[in-house]
Formats: C-alpha cells, structure tokens, sequence
C-alpha cells in the first residue's frame, strides 16, 4: 500500500546515515547532561531538514510530509530530544507562518525558520489550561499599533531556545475559545522572558518552561491569520503536529525493538539464548507487530495530508495507537534485557522515559480518543 518514492526512499536513507552517524552517538550524553542537541540542529539544518516540507519559495526544501515523517522517525530513533525540537519547530511554527502567515510575515520568519537560521516555538498551554486549551487567559489587549500582553505559559518545547515563539492569547475574554488570537512573538520582545525550566522524567536534551509576559509589547503586524480566530487555527496545526508526535513515537519504539532482539539473540541463561523461549519470542512478535501497525497509521495520516484530504481523525488514531506502542514496547524492552534494561548502560531506560511523554503532549491519548470518537457520532 505504501510504495515509497525513488525520492522517498533517498531521503529515508541520508537522514538514516546522518542519524546514526551524527545523531545517535551524542544522545546518551544529550540524556545525562541535560545538553541542548544544538550540533544536531546543526547537521539537521545543513542537510536541510529544518523545513523540510515547506516550499522552496519560502526557504523549505520542498518534501512532501510522508518525507518529513520518515526524517522525523529516524531521528527519534536515534535521539528523542532532538526529533521532538525538530516537529515543533516543523509541524507548528513553520506550518503556522506557512498556513496564517502574510506574505510579509513569510519573508521575514518562513524563510529564516525553514532554512534552520530561527528556531520556532508553539507556546499554547498555561497552568489552567491543558487539555482545555480553549480556557486559556493570557490577556492581549491593544494599544495603538502594539498588543500589551500578560501572563505565563507553561511547558513550551525549546523555551529559551527557540527565537521565535507562535503564542495564543485571549483578545475578547467575554468569546472564550472564540476570543483566542495567535501572535509570533520574538524571543527579544520587550516585556518577554523565559522563567523556570522543568525538571523532567525524559527527553533532557529538549527544554521545556515557562514564558511569562508582564507588559509584553508586540507589534499588531504580529497577529498570525485574525483576530480572535486563533482557536481553530491552533486545531488545524495540532492536526499536522500529531502525526509527527506518532512519528516520533514509533521511531523511539524500533529503537527499543531492535536493541531487545540484539540483547536476547546473544544472552545466554540456562545454557541457551534467551531469544529461544517462547515466553521472549512471543513479547518480541508482539512488539514487531504493533510497531509495523503503528508505522502504517503515521504513514497513512501522511499520505491523506499530501493528498489535501481529510485527516484529523486518522491523525489522532495514529498518535494515539504510536504512542501507546512505543509505551508498551518500551516497558517490554527493560523487560527482554532484565536487570540490564533497567540500567543506564543500555539505552532501553531511556527510551521508556522518552515514550512517556509522547502519550502526553500535542493532546493526550485521552485527548485523542475523544477526538476520533467525535469524527465518529459527528
Ligand atoms: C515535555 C512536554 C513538552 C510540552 N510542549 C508543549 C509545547 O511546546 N507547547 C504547548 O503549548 N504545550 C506543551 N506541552 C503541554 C502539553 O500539551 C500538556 O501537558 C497536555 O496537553 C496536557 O495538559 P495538562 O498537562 O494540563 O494535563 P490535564 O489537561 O490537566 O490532564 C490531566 C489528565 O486528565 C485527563 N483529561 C483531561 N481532560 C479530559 C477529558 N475531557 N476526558 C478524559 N480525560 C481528560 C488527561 O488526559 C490527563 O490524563 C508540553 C508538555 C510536556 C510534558
């Protein structure tokens, strides 16, 4: 069903050499030192990976998305941390400028953010609001030709990385989720500062904090799509980000697939390898099995999105069956390798910790069972 491309194809094979090469030898440090992976952005940015759905018109290298999910699963597979800086700067900033943009704001931010000169940021959640993003409350009000906005948003990926920050406010508290605008908000705004970053179970190459605005000044030129249509505009992008959030996931639940089979194909105990009880047999076939299915829902999300069909519901079912396999398959790796799995010395640990947030952000799978059950009663 999914042939890939000659270009497909090439594209899986240079990010794959790059991955290994380049990516996979710093993750374990990336992991225990809490390092921002900026050489791997780099290398990212000169194979042109920083945008590379995103026409060449405006900076991108012009791939379709099944492309960028190929890119985006081998370098989860390699270093979780830096797959995920990579879609949140892909599937939402760049996607938010290249969807809502002006052709101004694309000349200014599009090119630089898809040529890997600007990182972005997608700054939605604060403390009350999560799931319900809609309730959110940072507060923009205009004066003259600026917004003057207050608040703090809460566990944005590449906070105080990023240079870019897409930022959801509220214009017209008395319309709620109908009153929310997005700005593109600059790192060196006036009035705009990062404050505490999170302390995390995983993913500790990829900061996640706060932004807290106090008088922020942002130029109304900044307003991405209209005023107080930025609810929707946030759902539409979530869509995209999803499929790329199961990309990720599945790229981390080959990683722990493959290095259980490595593991229990030369562990002997009772004289034997491990990998001929059926007992392990059976958890590897079962692992195999949900990772290829996985890999098909991502892949066939992709596809409708290339095609310009429909995809929200196959979005959410891709996110939510990936990220669920990459948590079972995960648990079921520091499993295969025993006390070993369970150690820093083998990477599996570090994958579980990685795969559980994976079932948390861009929607939770909770999140995302009400999504497709909404496509499904609509
Ligand atoms: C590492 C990390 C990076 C992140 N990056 C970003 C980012 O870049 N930008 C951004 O804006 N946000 C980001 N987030 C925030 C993330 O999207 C939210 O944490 C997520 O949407 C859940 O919101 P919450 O944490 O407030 O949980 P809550 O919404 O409080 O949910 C708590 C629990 O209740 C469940 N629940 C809530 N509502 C329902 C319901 N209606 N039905 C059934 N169950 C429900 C949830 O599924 C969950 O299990 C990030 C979070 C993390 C941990």
């Amino acid at each position: 069903m999914f042939e890939m491309s000659e270009e497909q194809q090439l594209v899986l094979e240079t990010v794959r050499r790059f991955a290994r090469e380049e990516v996979a030898p710093r993750a374990a440090r990336v992991d225990r030192e809490h390092l921002f992976p900026r050489e791997n952005l780099e290398g990212a940015r000169r194979l042109g990976l920083m945008g590379m759905p995103i026409p060449e018109r405006w900076g991108g290298a012009g791939y379709d998305f099944l492309s960028y999910m190929l890119a985006v699963e081998e370098i989860a597979k390699a270093c979780a941390s830096t797959a995920v800086i990579l879609a949140v700067h892909t599937s939402m900033a760049c996607f938010s400028v290249l969807n809502f943009g002006t052709p101004a704001q694309k000349e200014k931010y599009l090119t630089q953010l898809a040529g890997g000169s600007l990182l972005g940021a997608f700054a939605i959640t604060e403390p009350e609001a999560g799931s319900d993003a809609g309730a959110l409350s940072m507060r923009a009000v205009r004066k003259g030709d600026r917004y003057i906005v207050n608040g703090t948003k809460i566990f944005i990926t590449s906070a105080g990385a990023a240079d870019l920050y897409v930022t959801f406010v509220s214009t017209d508290p008395s319309r709620g989720a109908r009153g929310i605008t997005a700005l593109l908000v600059e790192k060196d705004t006036p009035g705009f500062r990062v404050g505490r970053l999170e302390e995390k179970m995983g993913l500790h190459g990829s900061p996640t904090g706060e932004l807290i605005f106090e008088n922020a000044e942002v130029p109304v030129e900044n307003i991405l799509g209209e005023e107080n249509k930025g609810f929707s505009l946030a759902m539409s992008l979530l869509e995209g980000g999803r499929i790329g959030i199961g990309a990720q996931a599945v790229g981390i639940a080959t990683a722990a697939l493959e290095t259980a089979v490595a593991y229990a194909r030369q562990r002997v105990q009772f004289r034997q390898n491990i990998a001929s009880f059926q007992g392990i047999q059976f958890m590897l076939a079962d692992m195999a099995t949900a990772v290829d299915a996985a890999r098909l829902l991502v892949y066939r999300a992709a596809s409708l999105k290339d095609r310009g069909q429909p995809h929200g519901k196959e979005a959410s079912m891709a996110k939510l069956f990936a990220t669920d396999t990459a948590m079972q398959v995960t648990t079921n790796a520091v499993q295969v390798l025993g006390g070993y799995g369970y150690c820093r010395e083998y990477p599996v640990e570090r994958y579980m910790r990685d795969a559980k947030v994976t079932q948390i952000y861009e929607g939770t799978s909770q999140i995302q069972r009400l999504v497709i059950a909404r496509h499904l009663t609509k």
